[in-house]
């Protein structure tokens, strides 16, 4: 996910001025013109810049954080505590749990974390394997190629709404990909998986399931996903099942009556994002699957005295630590709460929305309030909205506040004015996106006289 960087002119743009400064400073300095350098950069002036650019850097980004709105980064952190870790360079390269002979490792807190989440998922301890990634992505890389080294000759499926990522995967893997049709909420068309199953019934089926699509947050139904592969002639020995929580893989637990994500039922894996909802300053992820399928995978490697397991070699030591760090700090009921209050907080946009006669959407468990695209892009990049053919969305995270939502709403009726007088004259309508978000949520002239 990236976020738009703020706009800068050449004089305030603070990537121009590290380079300017880069370029001065002179790498094939002698002893002796070093010791002169020195003795004219008294008081550190060089240091001092460098402080001014990554000062002028924070004072831009503290800026951006005020509307910041399309992307389920939470930015509600603060690890302070955790800088004097900045001067170690921890590497968790190798398996977690069989340690490595790179001695700066915090694979301790890894097992840690990764513990935390078999629990979450309801697998056991002695039962389950994984590691800590780069994020969702890699996340997603290792377990489709768990499902695909269990089954050579497997077709993957996926729904059209799935990250882009998964498309990426079956590009790398050269796996056949079956794009299944999702309903209008987002979450897989079954009876479309059911006839593409029958259609390839001799090859065994992988399936990436998201538990929270990316642009509308609907969750694939597991259980009837089961169910569908299970009355069709797949029985258990010809199915992998990979769950992609980026999102709300860490929300739905803590949610009352949400779906339930436990390797009590015949999943493979299960994987979240760590900068998504835990907010970690760095991007990062979790998997987890079932010890059983890693025996193929692994590969012993004298070099670092550990299996290779993962997808990349070096692997961030500080990322289990800030990720162990946002689970303990808050605790199961700290972060039962938050979950709460994004979606309530969501509900509250969307009621908003709704009022103003705004074509919107909003999943049961879900705090991605999807509505119209803004007719200009300038209004969308000050927002920071991702956007999608003829829909954009906010994703309520942990810093959105109701007064950012109270602000962008009115900011966004008055916008909304403007432009229909500017395009259309008054007598405008807004746009039809029925098909993107049910007919009961679309505030066309047709639709809205139906409702
Ligand atoms: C964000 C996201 C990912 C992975 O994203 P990374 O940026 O690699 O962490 C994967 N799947 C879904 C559904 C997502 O929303």
């Amino acid at each position: 996910m990236a976020l738009t960087p703020p706009p800068h002119d050449a004089t305030t743009n603070p990537f121009l001025l590290i380079r300017s400064i880069s370029s001065s400073n002179n790498a094939m300095l002698s002893k002796e013109e070093e010791e002169e350098e020195k003795e004219n950069n008294k008081g550190e002036p060089h240091t001092n810049n460098l402080c001014a650019v990554i000062n002028h850097y924070i004072h831009t980004l503290n800026h951006f954080n005020l509307r910041n709105l399309g992307y389920p980064l939470n930015q509600n952190f603060n690890y302070d505590a955790l800088a004097p870790l900045l001067r170690f360079h921890l590497n968790n390269a190798g398996d977690p749990f069989l340690g490595s002979t790179v001695c700066l490792n915090s694979t301790s807190f890894e097992v840690s974390v990764l513990d935390w989440f078999a629990n979450l998922w309801e697998i056991q301890n002695n039962k389950y394997w994984g590691y800590v990634t780069t994020g969702g992505t890699e996340s997603n890389l290792h377990a489709i190629l768990l499902g695909r080294e269990k089954f050579p000759d497997g077709i993957l499926y996926t729904s059209q709404d799935s990250h882009y990522s998964i498309f990426k995967i079956a590009r790398m893997y050269r796996m056949q990909c079956v794009k299944v049709g999702t309903l209008v909420s987002g979450e897989i068309d079954c009876a479309e998986l059911k006839a593409s199953l029958l259609a390839h019934k001799d090859h065994p089926a992988i399936i990436n399931l998201n538990i929270g699509t990316t642009m509308k947050g609907a969750v694939d139904d597991i259980d009837l996903v089961i169910q569908t592969l299970e009355k069709n002639g797949f029985s258990r020995d010809r199915f992998y099942i990979h769950c992609d929580g980026a999102l709300f893989g860490i929300m739905l637990p803590f949610l009352k009556q949400a779906p339930k994500i436990s390797f009590k039922k015949p999943i493979g894996s299960v994987c979240v994002s760590g900068h998504k909802f835990l907010g970690c300053p760095i991007p990062c992820g979790v998997v987890i699957t079932r010890k059983e399928y890693m025996n193929t995978l692994c590969r012993d490697i004298e070099y670092i005295g550990s299996r290779d397991a993962t997808i990349t070699g070096s692997r961030s030591g500080h990322a289990p630590i800030f990720l162990w760090y946002a689970i303990t700090k808050r605790g199961s009921l700290g972060l039962q709460k938050e979950a709460q209050s994004c979606i309530r907080n969501a509900r509250y946009l969307h009621n908003r929305l709704r009022e103003a006669r705004i074509g919107a959407m909003l999943n049961e468990y879900s705090n991605i309030v999807v509505f119209e695209k803004p007719l200009d892009d300038e209004f969308s990049r000050r927002w920071s909205l991702a956007c999608k053919g003829n829909i954009a969305h906010v994703v309520v995270m942990q810093h959105v506040t109701i007064e950012m939502l109270d602000l962008f709403v009115a900011e966004f009726l008055q916008k909304r004015s403007f432009w229909w007088f500017k395009d259309y004259g008054s007598s405008f309508q807004p746009r039809c996106i029925a098909d993107e978000i049910g007919a009961a949520n679309c505030s066309c002239s047709m639709h809205s006289l139906l409702s």
